[in-house]
């Protein structure tokens, strides 16, 4: 059935493969059966073929005639694949195949992420190892292991094993925009320590910040989107000496990565200071929708009584302490590139407060192109944090792709590109990681850009590429790789 679907299409050698390596399941940390399937497929071809410890798998091909005595190429991309599927879709992705489908200019997955993301990496190198007529350098294929849930692959990657020092990255989803930088990033971990005591008499009110947007860390940063917590935070700073709040619990944001949506507070308040609190969130909430304009359009922040008779509260200087640190831990982009118009350089994401018996834990992101940068404000999280008698710990640790749009493979990339298209390409940069990062640490020295074919709702079964851009795409690489 999945030949059906790829009958036809061009290049052909590049949807076979992609036809073979749909029915191999290879969800990441399991991708066993599709590392078995490039073993073989090697090894039928009399391909030199090499798997580190950590289960990444390069295959050598020596150059075309043509092309012998030039310096060697990697093509690099990653085996294992997000296996996400509709609800209801009756899919096993240990054993069952992906069911391919087209529909117009797009292949996708019936009811399950389609594995295009970075399937097509795979697929491209397999069909260049395995047609003598294509021209290219000496070549490696590097493909990598478990890269979706952190670049682990790459990360353990035995760099002795890779010679080449230009590397061509496939794992991109825009035609036409080479990327050729990445942000490097950690988290950086606090406790505070609370001290509580036995809770007098008063109201028990939830202060509640809700409806907001949220957004990845990494590539929504720059909207400037409302953060629960900054904000929750910002709140109670303001009000706790006013409103004679007593904090019992506090809870906000989640995952590292994530711009926290929500943040709740409970607190004991005098009864007759309830209205003055419930009036000074309204008035906050009004400046917190100017200033955040038309971004958060949900944003609510709300006060009322919970019911709860808490026993014990954080003491009044403590709890003076802990909001003085949290209200100083900063929260967004702290610098724009100055050579890339438009990329966020340093950025952190204040991503989570969670009260835990007599430690309030927070949990902060940082992420630069300057390792320096991120380490400074990883620094300054630390100082907070320690001046109010708590401690830190780093987590998380990548490396940046520092980005050079001037290197001389990304100047051939571009007359390439423009040869074929008579475009201009767009080179940027990304705040996130990417392999690229983790790789060029490991291989100093090496020259790296990263491109693909159209592919969009990756990590999701609306997963769908582009064919007429996967012919495209294939075609500029062979030409560049008769180029280098
Ligand atoms: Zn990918």
């Amino acid at each position: 059935m999945a030949e059906d679907a790829l009958a036809g299409l061009k290049p052909e050698g590049l949807w076979r493969h992609f036809a073979d390596i749909a029915r191999l399941p290879r969800c990441s940390k399991n991708e066993e059966r599709i590392r078995e399937h490039l073993v073989m497929f090697a090894r039928e071809r009399g391909l030199e073929c090499h798997v580190d410890g950590a289960g990444n798998v390069v295959i050598r091909k020596p150059a075309h005639p043509l092309h012998r005595g030039r310096p060697g190429v990697v093509v690099q991309g990653h085996l294992d694949m997000v296996c996400e599927k509709n609800q209801g879709t009756p899919h096993d992705f240990a054993k069952d195949p992906i069911a391919l489908a087209l529909d117009g200019e797009w292949l996708h997955a019936r009811g399950t992420t389609l594995g295009a993301d970075n399937g097509i990496a795979v697929a491209a190198a397999l069909a260049l190892l395995s047609d003598d007529s294509i021209e290219h350098p000496p070549l490696e294929a590097l493909f990598t292991v478990d890269e979706e849930s952190g670049l682990i692959g790459a990360t353990r990657l035995d760099p002795g094993m890779i010679r080449g020092r230009t590397l061509l990255n496939l794992d991109s989803e825009e035609e036409g925009i080479f990327y050729v930088g990445c942000a490097g990033g950690q988290n950086t971990e606090g406790w505070l320590p609370v001290q509580r005591e036995h809770a007098q008499g008063g109201v028990a009110v939830t202060i509640a910040i809700k409806g907001l947007r949220g957004g990845h860390s990494g590539s929504e940063i720059h909207e400037g989107r409302g953060n629960a917590v900054a904000l929750g935070v910002r709140f109670l700073w303001r009000a706790a000496a006013k409103a004679g709040l007593r904090l019992y619990d506090l809870s906000g944001g989640g995952l590292h990565n994530a711009i926290p949506r929500e943040f709740f507070a409970k607190t004991i308040v005098p009864r007759d200071r309830v209205s003055l609190l419930t009036q000074m969130a309204g008035e906050l909430e009004r400046d917190f929708k100017l200033e955040l304009d038309d971004l958060e359009p949900a944003l609510s922040l709300s006060v009322a009584p919970n019911g709860e008779k808490p026993e014990k509260v954080i003491s009044e200087g403590s709890m003076r302490r802990l909001l003085d640190a949290l209200y100083a831990i900063p929260h967004g982009v702290t610098a724009m590139s100055r050579r890339m118009p438009g990329l966020v350089e340093t950025s952190t994401n204040f991503a989570a407060v969670h009260l835990e018996g007599e430690e309030l834990h927070l949990l902060t992101s940082q992420r630069s192109t300057h390792p320096s940068s991120r380490d400074d404000l990883a620094d300054r999280i630390q100082a907070i944090v320690r001046s109010a008698g708590g401690r830190t710990l780093s987590s998380g640790i990548y490396p940046s792709w520092p980005p050079d749009p001037d290197s001389s493979l990304v100047r051939i990339c571009r007359e390439v590109y423009r040869r074929r298209t008579d475009k201009e390409p767009q080179v940027t940069a990304i705040h996130a990681g990417l392999e690229c990062g983790v790789i060029g640490e490991k291989l100093p020295g090496i020259e790296m850009i990263s491109f693909g074919p159209d592919i969009r709702g990756a990590h999701t079964p609306e997963e769908r590429v582009n064919v007429a851009s996967t012919e495209r795409f294939f075609a500029f690489l062979l030409e560049v790789l008769r180029s280098l």
